[in-house]
C-alpha cells in the first residue's frame, strides 16, 4: 500500500484481485508533477458484469445471512484497519488528489473512519417503526436493496466512498464500488484491507475505469437494485436518465455554488476565518465550498481587505509539505477550466485583488496543477462567473444592502446545495435558514458535521438525503406487515 515505483491496480471482485476482461488500462497521474503515478483497469461492462454477479453470490451465501451485530463487526473491523493505516492512507490521498497532506490527516482519512464506525453504530441502534390500531397491528420490516452500485468523485475519494460503503454494507447490500478514474488509490486501498480482514467474498467489489464505460454499465446493469451518485450535475443528470426507467433506487449528490453571507452585524473576524476556510479549502474543490461572499455594503471594505490579506498568507505548493495550505488541483485539464473562468472574469468585469494565475514553483510542482487562490470583486452577482460551478480556488464577493437583496442573491443560483450564514442576531439567523433554498445552512460555522444529520441538497445540487437514518433508509426497503388479533 505505500507509495512507490508505479504500478498496475486491479479489480476487486468476488474477493480476487484481476485485471479487467479487456486488458485495457488507463494512467493515473501525479497532479502535483504530472508524472505517472499507476496504471488501472479500464472496465468494461464485462467487468461491471462479473463484479454484480459476484454481489450476489455474496448476498445467496454467508454474507446474505449475515446478522446486524455481524455486519456492524466487519465495518468496525474495517474501521480499525483504516485507523491502523492512517498515515499511509493519508499520503496515498494527498498523492492521487493533489491536497495537502495535513488535510489528508485531519480530515479525510479520521472521517473515513468515524463513517464506518458511525454506521456500525448505527445498525447495532436502529429501530423500525410500529403502530396500533383496534384490533390490529403494523411493523416495519426494512430489507436491503440487493446490489447497489456506488460511484464517487475525486475531491474527496475514501471521505465519500466510505460514506457510502457504510450504510450499504450496515443494511445487508453488496457494493460495487466504482471511483473517479482520476482517483483509484484509496479506493484500491480499502479492497486491500478488506481481503486482509476476511471480508466475505463478494460484499464489497471495486471496479476501477472511466465513468462513460464502467459507471454507465454499473448504472445500467439489470442486476443493480440501486445507485448512489456523487459528482457533478450534468453527469447526475445522465444517472438519472439512465437509471429511470428500470425504477432503481437512487440518490444523487450532485454540485453546488454555495453563499457565504455576512452581516454587519457578524463577528467580523471569525466571518473572515470561516469564509477564507470555505472558499479555499481543499484547493475549493468541496462541494460544500462558498464560492460566493455576500457581504453587506457597510463592511464590505475591511471584510474585503481582511480577506485578501488572508488568502495571500495561505503557503501553495508541495502537497506532500505539512504546511501547505493549497495544493494542486486535480489535473491540468481542471486548472485549465478553473483559469477559464479567470479570463472569463476579466471580460465579465471583475477586478482580481489576488492570485489569478499559475503560482512559480520550483520542479518537479512546476509541472503540476496548481493555481493561485483568486479573490474576484466587481461583478454582478447574475454572471456567468458568479453562478457557475468552478470547483477551484475562486471566490467572488458582492456587497448587499439588506437581509432580502442578501436572500434573493443567496436564492439566485440553479444549485442548492449549502450556505454559511455570520450574524450575531439570532432572530436573523433563524429567518435567514429558513429561507434559504438549500439542503444544509450553517451559521457561525462551516462544514461542521454531525454524521446522524441530513445531508444533500435541493434544485440541481441533487435529490434525497443521505446521512444517519436517511441513509440507512436510502440502502433498504420499507415494508409495512399489518397483522389483527
Ligand atoms: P463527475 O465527472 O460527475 O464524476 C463523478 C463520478 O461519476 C466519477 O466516478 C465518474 O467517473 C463517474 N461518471 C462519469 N460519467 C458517468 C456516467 N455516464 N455514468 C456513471 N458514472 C459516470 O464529477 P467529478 O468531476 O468527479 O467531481 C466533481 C463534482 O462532484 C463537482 O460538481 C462537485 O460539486 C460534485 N460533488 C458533490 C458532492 C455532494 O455531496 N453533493 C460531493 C463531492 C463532489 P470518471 O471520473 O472516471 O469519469
Amino acid at each position: 500500500m505505500s507509495v512507490g515505483a508505479p504500478r498496475t491496480i486491479q479489480n476487486f471482485i468476488g474477493g480476487a484481485f484481476v485485471d479487467p476482461a479487456s486488458d485495457e488500462w488507463v494512467d493515473d497521474l501525479d497532479p502535483a508533477t504530472g508524472e505517472l503515478l499507476h496504471r488501472i483497469p479500464a472496465s468494461s461492462a464485462e467487468d461491471v458484469d462479473a463484479a454484480v454477479a459476484a454481489g450476489q453470490r455474496a448476498l445467496d451465501g454467508a454474507w446474505g445471512r449475515a446478522t446486524a451485530p455481524e455486519r456492524a463487526d466487519l465495518l468496525d473491523a474495517l474501521a480499525g484497519a483504516v485507523q491502523a493505516r492512517l498515515e499511509d492512507l493519508a499520503a496515498l490521498e494527498s498523492l492521487d488528489t493533489g491536497k495537502p497532506i495535513a488535510l489528508a490527516r485531519k480530515l479525510d482519512i479520521p472521517r473515513a473512519v468515524a463513517n464506518l464506525r458511525f454506521f456500525a453504530g448505527a445498525i447495532r441502534q436502529d429501530q423500525t417503526g410500529f403502530q396500533a390500531m383496534d384490533g390490529a397491528f403494523n411493523y416495519t420490516l426494512r430489507r436491503r436493496l440487493g446490489v447497489v452500485g456506488l460511484i464517487t468523485p475525486w475531491n474527496l475519494p475514501l471521505y465519500l466512498l466510505t460514506w457510502k460503503v457504510g450504510p450499504a454494507l450496515a443494511m445487508g447490500n453488496a457494493v460495487v464500488a466504482k471511483p473517479s478514474e482520476l482517483t483509484p488509490l484509496t479506493a484500491d486501498a480499502l479492497a486491500h484491507i478488506a481481503a486482509e480482514i476476511g471480508a466475505p467474498e463478494g460484499a464489497l467489489d471495486v471496479v476501477h475505469g472511466l465513468g462513460p464505460a464502467a459507471g454507465q454499465a454499473l448504472v445500467e446493469h439489470p442486476g443493480v437494485a440501486g445507485i448512489s451518485f456523487t459528482g457533478g450535475t450534468a453527469t447526475g443528470r445522465k444517472v438519472a436518465a439512465t437509471s429511470a426507467p428500470a425504477f432503481k433506487k437512487l440518490s444523487l449528490e450532485l454540485g453546488g455554488k454555495n453563499p457565504t453571507l455576512v452581516f454587519a452585524d457578524a463577528d467580523l473576524d471569525a466571518a473572515l476565518d470561516g469564509a477564507t476556510r470555505a472558499a479555499m479549502a481543499n484547493q475549493g474543490e468541496i462541494c460544500l465550498c462558498g464560492s460566493r461572499i455576500l457581504v453587506e455594503r457597510s463592511v464590505f471594505e475591511p471584510f474585503v481587505e481582511g480577506l485578501v490579506d488572508r488568502v495571500r498568507g495561505l503557503v501553495v505548493g508541495d502537497p506532500s509539505d505539512p504546511r501547505t495550505d493549497v495544493g494542486a488541483l486535480i489535473s491540468t485539464a481542471h486548472r485549465n477550466k478553473v483559469e477559464g473562468y479567470v479570463a472569463l472574469a476579466h471580460e465579465e468585469g471583475g477586478e482580481i485583488l489576488c492570485g489569478g494565475r499559475r503560482p512559480e514553483l520550483d520542479p518537479p510542482f512546476d509541472q503540476g496543477a496548481f493555481f493561485e487562490p483568486t479573490v474576484i470583486v466587481g461583478l454582478p452577482h447574475t454572471c456567468r462567473t458568479a453562478t457557475e460551478e468552478i470547483f477551484g480556488p475562486v471566490v467572488t464577493v458582492h456587497p448587499f444592502d439588506d437581509e432580502a437583496e442578501a436572500l434573493a442573491m443567496a436564492n439566485h443560483v440553479e444549485y442548492g446545495l449549502s450556505a454559511s450564514v455570520w450574524t450575531r442576531d439570532l432572530s436573523r439567523a433563524h429567518r435567514v435558514a429558513a429561507a434559504l433554498e438549500c439542503g444544509m445552512v450553517w451559521v457561525n460555522t462551516w462544514l461542521l458535521r454531525d454524521l446522524r444529520v441530513p445531508f444533500g441538497g435541493m434544485k440541481s445540487s441533487g435529490v434525497g438525503r443521505e446521512g444517519g437514518r436517511w441513509s440507512l433508509e436510502f440502502y433498504s426497503e420499507a415494508r409495512n406487515v399489518c397483522v389483527a388479533y
